[in-house]
């Protein structure tokens, strides 16, 4: 098997697939695995994994690693899959820039593609890039003392300037008074801003920075006439969403709904016999795009896999308690 991503999907179809004997191959474009959890907010608590009423986003990737684990699975970190192209004589050949790998099935668990944030234009913010303007938090500490200026109007906006309320000096900026958040988020950030531990900065969008060397010294903004005020700032916090890129993925030849692989519901097989596709990166009528629901097409697709791999074999459905977990120990 050739899983293409290694976000928490990916990362459970190594499990799914490993308890059928499918042993894999997972390559991911980022040097770490994890996908949007460890990438896009590693210290966030999710609320809606099953059997954890709270758990940290990487604490979930701890988790689901160490549940792979036991199938040794092959890791390509850092290979963005470039080329995936049928064999003559059956299976697949899966390319990066660097490496190869082939493989009687593939699952595409790429998630929204090679993401990355959008940016906002404006000019000359690459050399405040990783030093003064950041695209995503992974250590809320760092900020702590700082002046923040917060951009942006959706969940990630509302939510970072509630938590880094508690530990820095909080601008937000949005060019209108609603906010795109959880109405108890919206309601606390309003409390917030009534106590004057955030202060609003609305109507007003970014217009520029100012700096040397990498280190910010204000961001200034304008309001929908054109008139600017700067804020005196050291950490700017643009939030304006995923730039959601199929990348080479949308070039297999693969059936494609609104940017993403439609797959039939019951195998998450994509249009291309052996090719399927699960996570966020696979779409069906009724899909939630949930951590919860990759998971289940994790073990729809392995189930489907191995009479493909395995034809004329019969494969009978069995509890993990049952079979027990290689290297774990037999069931009691
Ligand atoms: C701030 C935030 C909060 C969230 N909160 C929740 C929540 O509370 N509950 C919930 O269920 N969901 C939540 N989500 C959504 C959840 O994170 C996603 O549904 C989940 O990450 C999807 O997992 P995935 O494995 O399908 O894809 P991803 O996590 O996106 O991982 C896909 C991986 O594929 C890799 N990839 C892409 N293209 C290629 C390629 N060509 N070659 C190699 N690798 C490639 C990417 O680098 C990435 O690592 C949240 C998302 C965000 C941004």
């Amino acid at each position: 098997m050739a899983i293409i991503g290694a976000g928490p999907v990916g990362l459970f179809a190594v499990f799914e697939c490993g308890m059928l004997g499918l042993r894999c191959h997972v390559l991911d474009a980022l040097d770490r695995a994890g996908g949007q959890c460890a990438a896009l907010y590693p210290e966030k608590p999710i609320y809606d994994i099953p059997g954890y009423p709270e758990i940290g986003a990487a604490e979930l990737i701890d988790r689901l690693e160490e549940q792979a684990a036991p199938f040794a699975p092959a890791f390509h970190l850092g290979h963005a899959v470039e080329r995936l192209a049928p064999l003559p004589t059956g299976g697949f050949r899966i390319e990066t820039a660097a490496t190869a790998v082939e493989a009687g099935a593939v699952i595409v668990a790429a998630g929204v593609g090679a993401f990355g944030p959008n940016r906002p234009p404006l000019a000359g913010i690459e050399a405040f890039e990783g030093k003064s303007v950041f695209y995503l938090v992974t250590k809320r500490e760092d900020f702590r003392g700082k002046r923040v200026v917060i951009a942006g109007g959706g969940d990630s906006a509302v939510d970072w300037a509630l938590s880094l309320a508690e530990v820095a000096q909080i601008m937000l900026v949005h060019r209108r008074p609603k906010f795109r958040a959880a109405p108890g988020s919206a309601a606390r950030l309003a409390q917030l801003a009534e106590a004057g531990r955030i202060e609003m900065v609305i109507p007003y969008q970014l217009h520029g920075l100012e700096g040397a060397g990498g280190a910010l010294s204000a961001v200034v903004v304008a309001d929908l006439d054109g008139r600017t005020r700067r804020l005196e700032a050291d950490i700017l916090l643009p939030f304006f969403g995923l730039s959601q890129n199929l990348g080479p993925i949308a070039h297999w030849g693969l059936a494609l709904e609104r940017h993403l692989v439609a797959v039939e519901p019951a195998t998450c097989m994509s249009s291309a016999r052996g090719i399927f596709a699960i996570g966020d990166v696979a779409t069906y009528p009724g899909k939630l795009k949930l951590i919860l629901s990759g998971f289940a097409e994790a073990a729809l697709a392995a189930h489907a896999i191995h009479p493909l791999l395995h034809p004329g074999e019969a494969l009978h459905f069995e509890y993990s308690t049952t079979k027990g977990v290689p290297g774990r120990g037999a069931p009691a």
